[in-house]
């Protein structure tokens, strides 16, 4: 995919390969002992590109993770963030580990391990490598790794913005969990407002009845589908999960079904919907749009011209392979890019690091002056009736409303409404403008390619 973009851009020679190839990547095994034994882990965290500091990336815990896949997702880092225009580098970590085979005090032993063996290296800090969660971590993850950096470093003052996704009152922001979730309803609003797009994929109207099957009920599928169906009207006809999928022609209820996935640990038995073994059939299924929110590589080759949806959105990192890319494009369905698709994590991860940075909660000195602009309207508005016998009168609910102003959730949502609108109209752009661009993810490639291209050009190498 990099390569296909690479070809269309008039790249210095050399300049292609440095951009491609990962800078370098750790591998650490550690022993921790736990439940009377030494248990030896592996953990990796890769560097893709340095051409912005920090590198940014999370953490995935998953029994697969190997160096090609932490490598590949450090690469992806590179691109995204370069794409939606956030000044860090990319980079990812992961461990090989199955999280649901050990319990909170295990894994937080393990973590902070962990997290100690990155610090030796500078994998993890404020002004050189901020992880973020990824699959199997989240909040708690990122609190364990933040307050062990900060025991490691309590001379560092920045030492909390060393991580992103971090809770709410351990240095957090507002709307960090909803965020993924969030850029994919935002994005696909975006599709839906140009119709070129549209109309390649041969789908009309709004989200509101789009018919839609979502992969994987974790936190960013979950969020999307919530999002799109009780915001946008769309409905969710199936949802597949790891030990099967189900349907609902008239729209399932994600929230009910998250709690029904929480208590039980699968989808199966949810009342109100058929039920189907095999999940890989639900990326089969008739629908508009399909929103692959697992892992990668989950349509590839052998499955591909089974998909029925007319645009699949990449809510995952990589869910298609690059030969299914080729049999879809071809079929005429549109694929909205993961690395655009799913930017709004990292894009609020952004906005966290700079909230931490800047020591102060965000929108705080904001708030206080537009409070005060507000205050000055209201009183002027009112003089002006009374001095001119106008009778205008502003209710005390709408007063009070407007002198608020935004709070960091609306302030979030719209920064991230903000970044996933413009992303989509420059990577469209390129798309309509070069006719030898065949899709939005070579477009995207391009856009963000020639950036990083930039920096190197104006850095050095
Ligand atoms: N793990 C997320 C991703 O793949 C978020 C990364 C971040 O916030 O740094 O984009």
């Amino acid at each position: 995919m990099f390569t296909q973009a690479a070809q269309l851009m008039d790249l210095a020679p050399g300049l292609e390969e440095k951009i491609r190839v990962c800078n370098s990547t750790y591998v650490v095994r550690f022993g921790v002992r736990l439940r009377g034994q030494i248990h030896t882990f592996t953990g990796y965290r890769s560097v893709h590109s340095e051409h912005h500091e920090p590198v940014k990336g999370g953490i995935r815990y998953a029994p697969n993770v190997d160096q090609d896949e932490v490598e590949a997702l450090a690469a992806l880092m590179s691109y995204k963030c370069a794409l939606v225009e956030l000044p860090f580098g990319g980079s990812k970590g992961g461990l090989t580990i199955d999280p649901r085979a050990w319990d909170e005090a295990e894994l937080e032993q393990i973590t902070r391990r962990f997290t100690y063996e990155l610090s030796r290296r500078s994998l993890i800090s404020p002004s050189q490598n901020v992880p973020a969660p990824d699959m199997g971590t989240g909040e708690r993850e990122m609190a364990w790794m933040a307050d062990a950096y900060k025991r490691l470093h309590p001379e560092d003052i920045n030492a909390r913005a060393c991580v992103t996704g971090k809770p709410l009152n351990f240095g957090g922001i507002a709307g960090r969990v909803e965020a993924t979730g969030r850029g994919v309803q935002y994005a696909l609003r975006e599709v839906f407002r140009t119709p070129e797009v549209l109309r390649r994929a041969g789908l009309t109207g709004s989200l509101d009845g789009q018919r839609i099957v979502v992969q994987g009920l974790g936190n960013v599928g979950f969020h999307a589908a919530q999002f799109l169906s009780a915001e946008d009207g769309a409905r969710i006809v199936a949802v597949a999960e790891r030990d099967g999928a189900v349907m609902n022609e008239a729209g399932l209820d994600i929230a009910a079904l998250q709690t029904h996935l929480r208590a039980t640990g699968g989808v199966k038995d949810f009342p109100g919907a058929t039920y189907e073994p095999d999940s890989a059939k639900a990326l089969g299924l008739d629908c508009d749009i399909l929103i692959p929110a697992a892992m990668e590589g989950v349509i590839h080759a052998g499955n591909a011209a089974a998909i029925r949806a007319r645009l699949v959105i990449e809510a995952a990192n990589g869910p298609i392979t690059a030969e299914a890319d080729a049999m879809l494009r071809e079929r005429g369905v549109v694929i909205v890019p993961d690395l655009y698709a799913n930017a709004g994590g990292v894009t609020v991860s952004y906005f966290e690091w700079v909230k931490n940075l800047g020591h102060i909660s965000f929108g705080r000195m904001e708030r206080r002056q537009e409070e005060a602009r507000h205050r000055l309207i209201i009183d002027e508005l009112e003089r002006l009736s009374a001095d001119k016998g106008l009778g205008w009168t502003l209710s005390e609910g709408f007063k009070q409303k407007y002198l608020r102003g935004a709070d960091e959730l609306e302030l979030v949502r719209s920064g991230l409404d903000d970044t996933m609108r413009g992303a989509f109209q420059q990577m469209f752009a390129v798309m309509e403008d070069d006719g030898r661009v065949p899709d939005l993810r070579t477009a995207a490639y391009m856009v963000a390619i020639g950036r990083i291209a930039a920096s190197y050009r104006a850095l050095g190498l």
